[in-house]
């Protein structure tokens, strides 16, 4: 059976047995990253171009080590070195780049909605890293997979996603991510911070962390997104922290078990001590490494792989 979408645009519109799919193929993928040589033929003569317009440390290098696994051929667009600056389209510049040929095309761009317009525009695939504050659809798969990984299952947990909902697309996946494999998701943060009717995503809402806190079995903690916060959200980040910052006092609080998460970048001593972020609960790291065998199951699917949970590449 192969996967049926022609592009990975978000988890809004993947079905459970869609996402599940992707986790299962990922399952095989992981073993690749651990052998001493680590390529596979299965994207031999492909080109995959990556577009990124804002900047990028993991997923970026995610995408590249996953395309240069699989053998494809890969070529790095960054958007200040390139004719974007001198006002070409989005359009034209993906348009001219298909037209040498390319495989796949995987973007970032500021703008909700940039990946699946281009969709709209070229014939060969398209993933999106990123669309503003609107989806980041790898970086919940990479979280699914890490939980299913850490806690064996996803249906029954609480999930509370703690910070900067609002301007989070890492947030807005992994609420529908979430929810459609059956956890219980909860975004807490300042009232200012939460969007409006994030409810009718299927997330309950807590303004009160020491609250929310003591019930969750995973906990993903996420970034002031500085770069798009217009206005002013709360009076200082020092009572942000104080707040909704998780340090060691109140990871007292927490159960036993909990994992803690975060897509990072991490601000440090921000949202997150170091204590925690480098302590027993803190799944970060397993985090950009999963990123890894999921990234190469979204490409091999995208580029007409068979969906499989046993295979050997
Ligand atoms: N790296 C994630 C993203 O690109 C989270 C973040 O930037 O805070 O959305």
């Amino acid at each position: 059976m192969r996967f049926e979408r022609r592009n990975l645009l978000g988890l809004e519109e993947l079905e459970r047995g869609e996402i599940e799919s992707i986790l299962d193929t990922a399952e095989s993928f992981v073993e690749i990253s651990e052998r001493p040589l680590k390529k596979v033929p299965v994207l031999r003569g492909m080109t995959v171009v990556n577009l990124f317009f804002e900047p990028s440390t993991r997923t970026r290098i995610s995408f590249e080590i996953a395309e240069k696994r699989l053998s494809a051929d890969t070529v790095n667009f960054a958007a200040t070195t390139s004719s974007a600056v001198k006002g070409e389209s989005l359009k034209d510049t993906a348009r001219n780049i298909e037209s040498m040929g390319i495989d796949m095309l995987v973007i970032r761009h500021s703008a909700p909605g940039a990946a699946a317009y281009l969709a709209g525009v070229l014939d060969c695939p398209v993933i999106n890293a990123g669309d503003g504050a609107h989806e980041h659809p790898t970086q919940a798969l990479l979280d699914l997979f890490t939980v299913r990984r850490r806690r064996g299952r996803i249906d029954g947990l609480n999930v509370l996603i703690v910070g900067d909902i609002l301007h989070s697309r890492v947030a807005r996946s992994n609420v529908f991510g979430f929810s459609k494999l059956g956890a219980a998701v909860t975004v807490c943060g300042p009232p200012t911070l939460i969007p409006p009717g994030i409810e009718d995503l299927g997330a309950k809402v807590s303004f009160d962390l020491l609250e929310a806190l003591p019930e969750a079995d995973v906990v993903m903690v996420l970034r002031i997104q500085r770069e798009r916060l217009g206005d002013c959200f709360f009076p200082t980040l020092r009572e942000y922290s104080d707040l909704f910052g998780l340090d060691e006092k109140k990871m007292e609080l927490a159960k036993s078990d909990v994992t803690v998460m975060h897509p990072g970048p991490i601000n440090r001593g921000v949202e997150m001590t170091p204590g925690v972020a480098d302590g027993p609960y803190s799944v970060i790291l397993g985090q950009v490494k999963y990123g890894l065998a999921v990234r190469m199951a979204v490409l091999y699917l995208l580029s007409g792989g068979e969906l499989s949970s046993e295979d050997t590449y």
